[in-house]
């Protein structure tokens, strides 16, 4: 445990890392990355910076260990943050204010600067401490997670570089824990993508026809959003964990225009689904054949699987005893006085699923407890007016499924306010100690 002197220079660092400006889509990687180059420095950690894509960098730093032939560990975390709305917060987003209960307020101190930094302060401890690692250990910080990652990780996972490294295990963020328990996830929901399209007879909008296309898209959205909503049941019914569940959102309808006020002879819409890697995969598909676009009502599709071609044992992290990391981190918490729960699902998308798909295990975890998760919380959650706004000023063509939707939907009704993701300075502190047991206990592992 570092002194109180000790602790405030800890938590200045952290409000550092956080007030540089990486937010999407223009974050300014360069000064995060000198901003970690200066810190491996300071602890004495080799450090490189690779870019696979232009003025996207990964920053790779090593601990050496005693014995490089033993696979290492790799810690990973990214430096970006998703977007936001200055106007909407009473706080500044950047600002990294700590309250008078030790809350510190920015982007990135769930999602997930806060992982990045409680990496290198507990190997600073243990080096400082003279501790000496078996394995080495690898730490990584990349851009573009909240842009998909596909300009990060991905590229990282497939290049010689990595191969390189012969990595045993890696961790990566998971979710803050409204409980006293941390969550600790060991694979992530699958994203699927449909598209549905619905054809029919042109005409005059006065004219009362059987099978348009509007009629028959309409019939499918109120399929998917009865589907949908005994989702949202089994959800709060409280038995299953958000990431266990299927989930079906409507991402856009396309169809029409208002001048002149024909009956469009094409409607299209999309939903984005995520599915927990056990779920029924085949089920949803004869579902969306049979009742969300079914032949019969001149309805096709497009689906596109990020699942498709990956072996299932890939999708998800062992918990049995042929995977010993998830046993130690465990036991490792545990020493350090965390009690971890799960194994648990992530409801949505990861690093992790890039390590996952070349075949190492990869464990999320973010030691963060007794904290309500607002990594995303932005400008997620409309008002009224802005709702209004977005369909008669921008789609007026969509106005009456928009409205039926929107009225099926009461949360839409409710204008809610937005709140600025926080991580108290005790919560912060203790993730270290949680790291430092990690590490211990990993780097040591024959
Ligand atoms: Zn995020």
């Amino acid at each position: 445990m570092a002194s109180i002197a000790e602790q405030a220079i800890i938590v200045s660092r952290f409000q550092e890392y956080l007030r540089i400006n990486t937010v999407q889509p223009n974050p300014n990687y360069m000064e995060a990355v000198q901003f970690i180059f200066r810190e491996a420095h300071l602890i004495g950690l080799q450090a490189e910076s690779i870019e696979f894509v232009a003025a996207k960098p990964i920053v790779l730093l090593k601990w050496t260990g005693s014995d490089e032939s033993l696979p290492a560990i790799l810690l990973n975390s990214h430096i970006d943050v998703v977007s936001f709305e200055e106007d909407n917060w009473d706080r500044p987003p950047l600002g990294a204010e700590i309250d008078g209960e030790g809350k510190i307020y920015a982007k990135g101190t769930q999602d997930m600067k806060s992982v990045g930094m409680q990496y290198l302060e507990a190997i600073r401890m243990l080096k400082a401490s003279g501790f000496n690692p078996l394995r080495s250990v690898y730490v990584l910080f990349v851009p573009d997670h909240e842009h998909g990652g596909t300009d990060g990780v991905r590229m990282f996972v497939q290049s010689e570089k990595f191969m390189s490294l012969n990595i045993a295990v890696v961790l990566d963020k998971g979710l803050p824990s409204p409980t006293e328990s941390y969550r600790v996830f060991n694979g992530e929901r699958v994203p699927w993508f449909l598209e549905i399209q619905a054809v029919g007879q042109a005409g005059h909008d006065a004219k009362l026809y059987d099978n348009s296309a509007m009629e028959n898209l309409t019939k499918s959205i109120e399929c998917i959003m009865r589907y949908r909503a005994s989702l949202v049941d089994e959800l709060k019914a409280g038995f299953m964990k958000e990431g266990h569940v299927v989930s079906v959102n409507m991402v856009y309808l396309n169809a029409g225009t208002l001048q002149p006020a024909e009956q469009p002879t094409q409607a299209v819409a999309g939903f984005a689904i995520r599915l927990p890697p056990f779920a029924d995969s085949d089920e949803l598909r004869r579902r969306i054949l049979k009742e969300w676009a079914p032949a019969t009502r001149n309805m096709s599709f497009q689906l596109s699987r990020a699942d498709e071609g990956i072996a299932r044992e890939k999708l998800v992290t062992a918990t049995d005893d042929s995977n010993p990391w998830w046993g130690l981190l465990q036991n490792a918490v545990k020493q350090a006085g965390g009690v971890t729960s799960g194994p648990e699902i992530f409801p949505a998308s990861t690093n992790s699923w890039f390590f996952r798909k070349a075949g190492l295990p990869a464990i999320g975890f973010s030691p963060i407890s007794n904290t309500p998760s607002l990594r995303h919380d932005n400008n997620e959650v409309l008002s009224p007016l802005q709702i209004l706004h977005f369909i008669v000023v921008e789609h007026p063509s969509v106005l009456l499924i928009m409205w039926w939707i929107i009225t099926s939907q009461e949360q839409f009704l409710t204008p809610h306010l937005t709140f600025l993701q926080y991580l108290s300075r005790s919560e912060y502190l203790k993730g270290i100690d949680m790291y430092v047991s990690i590490l211990m206990a990993y780097t040591l592992h024959a």
